[in-house]
């Protein structure tokens, strides 16, 4: 489900573009509103959904979403830390969903370039670029070389 914007609700803040991992939400040079240049590219991550301060970014759902004719909002509303989606059907009934915010806040992940380089002896580790340390745990569980035999002729 790829993104538009309401162009009259934008005001052009561009949190929208530095969010997007795509990279095409862009500020439009004469109307200084946000548009999705290429909704195709769409990674339908939400992020611009969810980091719109002025909730003029939407959904465009798929058939196999809801009937089409339907229209679909994400709202995340940090003070009740709550994300909700509210699907409305083309017949005018409405559903909500609500689901608890598990993202952490806006500006509290450290950049790769706040970690110091990987050594050479990292490239065999099992563990994932900063991890334990990303997923907030001492150590994570390893399987010993040994094992990765088992079940083998
Ligand atoms: Fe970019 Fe994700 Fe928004 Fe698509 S949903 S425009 S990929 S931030
Ligand atoms: Fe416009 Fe929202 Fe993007 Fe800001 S985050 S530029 S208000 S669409």
């Amino acid at each position: 489900m790829p993104t538009f914007v309401y162009m009259t609700r934008c005001d052009g803040c561009g949190y929208c573009v530095d969010i997007c991992p795509s990279d095409i939400m862009h500020i439009d040079k004469t109307y200084r509103r946000a548009y999705n240049i290429e909704p195709n590219m769409c990674w339908e991550c939400y992020s611009c959904v969810k980091a719109c301060p002025q909730h003029a970014i939407d959904c465009r759902g798929y058939a196999d979403f809801a009937p089409m004719g339907h229209s679909v909002r994400a709202l995340r509303e940090e003070e009740k830390g709550t994300i909700s989606w509210k699907i409305k059907f083309r017949d005018g009934e409405e559903k909500d969903f609500v689901s608890p915010i598990r993202t952490t806040p806006w500006g509290s992940i450290p950049p790769p370039t706040d970690y110091a380089a990987p050594s050479a002896d990292a490239m065999k580790s099992q563990e994932l670029a900063h991890e334990p340390d990303a997923l907030n745990v001492d150590a994570l569980p390893a399987m010993p070389p040994e094992r990765f035999k088992e079940g083998l002729l």
